[in-house]
């Protein structure tokens, strides 16, 4: 499959790689929209938000404990943004799941 964050995972890409397990990888945005912008994506190929079933969804919790975790390590004291586009008019650019972590500076809401 042809695929940009599986070949990340599988390390066939360099990224600037934050956190990694058997699971999950955590890695710097290469065009980062916030003073501290990385993503966290599964191992597994999962397409989008929309392919979550009861089968797979405990990668999710998994995601979000290890933001939590590398939010400590980062000392994202301000706070943070979780981000998960889905699909195109959610802005999805790359078809494997992932989860933005923004922080940094006071981000604005609602979102464009
Ligand atoms: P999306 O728009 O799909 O929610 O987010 C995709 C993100 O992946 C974008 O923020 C984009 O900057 C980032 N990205 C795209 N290609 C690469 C890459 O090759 N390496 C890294 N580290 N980030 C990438
Ligand atoms: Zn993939």
């Amino acid at each position: 499959m042809d695929c940009l964050f599986c070949k990340i995972a599988a390390g066939e890409i360099p990224s600037n790689k934050i956190y990694e397990d058997d699971r999950v990888l955590a890695f710097h945005d290469i065009d980062p929209k916030a003073p501290v912008h990385f993503l966290v994506i599964p191992k597994e190929h999962i397409a989008c938000a929309d392919e979550i079933t009861p089968e797979n969804s405990s990668i999710v919790a998994h995601v979000f404990a290890v933001i939590a975790k590398i939010a400590k390590e980062l000392d994202l004291k301000g706070g943070y943004r979780i981000v998960n586009n889905c699909g195109v008019d959610g802005g999805q650019t790359v078809g494997h799941l992932h989860f933005h972590v923004l922080a940094g500076r006071q981000l604005a809401w609602p979102p464009g």
